[in-house]
């Protein structure tokens, strides 16, 4: 079974009058399949989840409510009403999870219980169904929460009456491949009740203090009251019975709105972790109030390391929630964060923003402008300071997110000499790939007649670090930055000046490395020029087509060869990769240069007068300049045939 929609109801000889029995879809099937017997070991994120959902359910009703303020007067009274309860039935072995937020229609419980409603779960079922274990801290993310519940019940409940709605439902499922609805008991109260039938090994989520104690752990900063309710005492010998009591066990406030004094550090992480649903601490956060011109909150958080699905997300950005005087309106990561710092999660406040603030309103407002730089500040603020204070947890997040900076270089022509500033790199003088420096430090550690900063580009550490193209600058002491990640061939192109100082791709144009050695380099280069004149025209009638000139390189040492494009043409890497993606690249003809003290130089000079030997010799040189500076060739099958020939011959 693969359909789209729910098998249509049957009316089997065992349903209840009116009760509808449902397939889930085999999807969800599967999903809830591998939540449970996945998360075994993880059973307390159950009531995680099932608190948020109903934190989302009351902020929904909340946000509906400014256009239609009677959702909120149907039941119980005002937005300050809103709240979770939990309930406990020892003897029945139940806990309730209730809110009296949106809750959810007949084709809602249908929907959003029954069948994929979420991208996430397409993207859930392909990471985890090859086998591999299901990480407990992902389910809230994937949007698959709700299967939680099956961990530590047999059975669920949910009975909800929306908002505008008069009619009632109950959906019960054992999760075992279906799941029933029937109309519920008129007078059923505004909102979502979702009642387990807990498993014989899950007692223990039927005392109080269990879940006092998740609630304090996960769900402290829920902005609406938890509260847990006392059952009511029966009139015992002569004394009055006592009606039942309900408890918040929560903060119940929204942390951003506290003073900054009076929070904790986890306070801070409490909160984190039920925005993000991550379950590691963020690596760094910023909280601040700005008042004047324009009054917004914003509390902003660096996770510790990529969301599963962080790099899918460059055109639909989630994580940062927009509330305006303190009602949830909408996630506005899109609009209130540039694509490169996607990374940041976090909540903003604006107190000017109007409630029914439309996403194509916020597209072009000039006060979300304001907001937005404003935000942007904060980030690299925040970036800088531990950049300088704590490299160790600054290094955290370069792994993590530094190749996502880096499209700031070309998306933020203001803040470009900042984002550069928070860049690191490996240079010829790294021990490894990931020991990086800034270009600051790059620029105290210039030596000599060096006054630009060097870089290659290349496909990969290796590639970069044994390049051809260093050979001369390592010879002479001169320290280069590598940038061997597929994202600096692209982003290279906007790399003009930092600190004043040029950024020169060593892999092109002509480098002045004269000026860099001494008088006597210089003479020997020129003097290496004029003999080796001849071999130059040999090379240069061989090739024909294929290059636009061929020289003697004065940046070769053991190499014999390398290909070098003008400073301003698209690299050949970079042309390789727009190939691939099926563009047309501008193929720009490279230069050969040639290091004529090489003994394959030596062998092609006295093969001189033989063509054919000559041609191979030359194709040889080409062809193994193009594989190292790009790692592949059009016609491996050819260089091969060549180079057997050569050595055979
Ligand atoms: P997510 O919360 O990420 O959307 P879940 O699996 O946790 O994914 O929940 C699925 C959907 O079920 C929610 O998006 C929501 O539409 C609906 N839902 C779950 N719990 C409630 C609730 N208490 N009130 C209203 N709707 C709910
Ligand atoms: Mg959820």
């Amino acid at each position: 079974m693969s359909t789209d929609t729910p098998a249509a109801p049957e009316t089997g000889a065992h349903a209840e009058p009116h009760t509808e029995t449902h397939a889930f879809q085999a999807d969800v099937q599967q999903v809830l399949q591998l939540v449970i017997h996945s998360l075994y070991s993880n059973r307390d994120i159950f009531l995680r989840e099932l608190i948020s959902n109903a934190s989302d359910a009351c902020e929904k009703l909340r946000f509906e409510a400014i256009e239609a303020p009677a959702l909120l007067a149907d039941g119980s009274g005002t937005a300050a009403d809103l709240a979770i309860d939990l309930l406990v039935d020892a003897d029945a072995g139940t806990v309730t999870v209730r809110d009296n937020g949106i809750g959810m229609s007949r084709d809602e419980l249908m929907h959003n219980l029954g069948t994929v409603a979420h991208s996430g779960t397409r993207r859930f079922l392909e990471r985890f169904a090859g086998g591999g274990p299901v990480d407990a801290q992902l389910i809230g993310q994937f949007g698959v929460g709700f299967y939680s519940a099956f961990i530590v019940a047999d059975r669920v409940e949910v009975t909800s009456r929306r908002a505008d709605s008069a009619e009632a439902w109950t959906w019960r499922s054992s999760g075992d491949g279906q799941f029933t609805l029937e109309p519920a008991p008129a007078g059923t109260p505004r909102g979502t009740a979702i009642r387990l039938h807990l498993r014989e090994d899950a007692g223990d989520y039927a005392q109080p203090w269990k879940l006092r104690s998740l609630v304090r752990t996960y769900s402290d900063h829920v902005a609406f009251p938890i509260r847990m309710e006392t059952p009511a005492k029966p009139a015992e010998d002569g004394a009055a019975p006592e009606a039942p009591t309900l408890e918040t066990i929560n903060q119940a406030a929204a942390l951003w709105t506290r003073p900054k004094n009076e929070l904790s550090d986890d306070d801070y992480k409490g909160f984190y972790k039920h925005l993000t649903h991550d379950f590691d601490d963020p690596l760094a956060w910023t909280h601040n109030r700005v008042e004047g011109h324009q009054n917004f909150t914003s509390l902003l958080y660096l996770p510790a390391h990529a969301p599963f699905d962080f790099q899918a997300g460059r055109d639909e950005r989630k994580g940062l929630k927009l509330y305006v005087k303190r009602v949830f309106i909408m996630d506005a990561a899109e609009q209130m964060l540039p694509a490169y710092l996607r990374f940041v999660r976090g909540v903003v406040d604006s107190d000017d923003l109007p409630l029914n603030v439309s996403r194509e309103l916020l597209q072009d407002s000039k006060q979300v402008e304001r907001i937005k730089a404003a935000l942007v500040k904060r980030t690299l603020d925040l970036l800088e300071k531990i950049a300088a204070e704590e490299p160790e947890r600054y290094a955290t997040f370069w792994e993590a997110f530094g190749n996502t900076l880096k499209e700031g270089i070309a998306e933020d022509n203001a803040n470009r000499e900042r984002v550069l500033k928070l860049m690191r790199f490996a240079t010829t003088r790294s021990a490894n790939a990931e020991d990086r420096v800034s270009l600051d430090d790059y620029i105290g550690r210039m030596a000599g007649a060096q006054e630009e900063i060097y870089y290659l580009t290349a496909d990969g550490w290796n590639a970069a670090r044994l390049h051809p193209k260093l050979e001369a600058l390592k010879a002479r002491g001169v320290e280069v930055i590598l940038m061997h990640e597929r994202i600096d061939d692209w982003m290279s192109g906007y790399l003009h000046e930092y600190a004043g100082k040029r950024l020169r791709n060593v892999a092109k144009g002509e480098i002045d490395l004269d000026a860099l050695g001494s008088a006597e380099d210089k003479a020997k280069h020129e003097e290496a020029a004029k003999a080796a004149a001849p071999l130059v025209d040999t090379l240069k009638a061989a090739l024909g087509e294929q290059v636009k000139d061929v020289r003697v390189s004065n940046r070769l040492v053991d190499s014999a060869a390398c290909l070098v494009l003008d400073e301003y043409e698209m690299s050949m890497q970079m042309q390789k990769l727009m190939k691939s993606l099926g563009q047309d690249a501008p193929a720009g003809k490279p230069v050969l240069e040639i290091n004529p003290d090489h003994a394959l130089l030596k062998r092609l000079e006295a093969a001189a007068g033989d063509e054919a030997l000559v041609g191979d010799y030359a194709r040889l040189l080409f062809d193994q300049a193009m594989l190292a500076e790009t790692g592949a060739l059009d016609d491996p099958a050819t260089f091969i045939a060549r180079m057997n020939r050569l050595l055979a011959g």
